[in-house]
């Protein structure tokens, strides 16, 4: 199975790129975001969700990694999956290492979108023109979430680079041409 973590913080393109990666290679998408997004709203753990990603803080990992291993089980027959947002902190990068690891399964790389800073902030609040999300609308709530980003998913890249399955790639120029340097990365898989 190919296994991809797309990584990168918020605003690097990593939706954008997911949906042009699922159709070349053939992959499940799986966006703990927006499984979030899309629970009834009237639930308990979306309103749970709600708390934390309306301040742009993380939802903790317990809810979360529950939340991302149902949905991995609903795709038995996948050719292999792209983790979108997952993982973001070092306890959910070991919880999903032992989860695929029970299933004789394991990532096979992280792609990181590499983007500067002011560009992220540029990109959300273009997006939230569209995205109608409310979290890409407010600076604070950006700047909150590119905070925590820095301070607790950022490292998760240097559990993958100990591994060997970091590559880092250049986020800035045209989705075609990310989406190139992406696929150089994963055909030498
Ligand atoms: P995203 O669509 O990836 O930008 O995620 C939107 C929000 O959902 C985040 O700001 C978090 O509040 C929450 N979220 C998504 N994925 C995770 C995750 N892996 N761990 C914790 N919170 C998450």
């Amino acid at each position: 199975m190919l296994n991809l973590v797309l990584f990168g913080p918020p605003g690097a393109g990593k939706g954008t790129q997911s949906e042009k990666l699922i159709a070349h290679y053939g992959l499940v998408h799986i966006s703990t975001g927006d499984v979030f997004r899309a629970l009834n709203p009237e639930s308990d753990l979306a309103k749970l969700a709600k708390s934390y990603s309306d301040k742009g803080d993380l939802v903790p990992d317990d809810v979360t990694i529950k939340i991302l291993e149902n949905e991995v089980l609903k795709h038995p027959n996948a050719k292999g999956v792209i983790y979108d947002g997952f993982p973001r902190t070092n306890a959910q990068a070991e919880a999903l290492d032992k989860f695929l690891e029970g299933k004789g399964d394991s990532i096979s790389l992280m792609v990181a979108l590499d983007v500067p800073e002011e560009e992220l902030k540029t990109r959300l609040l273009k997006r939230a023109e569209v995205s109608g999300r409310a979290d890409d609308a407010d600076p604070e709530i950006i700047a909150n979430r590119i905070a925590n980003y820095k301070r607790q998913t950022a490292p998760v890249a240097e559990f993958y680079k100990a591994q060997g399955k970091l590559r880092l790639v250049d986020g800035i120029g045209t989705i075609d041409e990310i989406f190139g340097r992406i696929c150089a990365a994963v055909d030498k898989v």
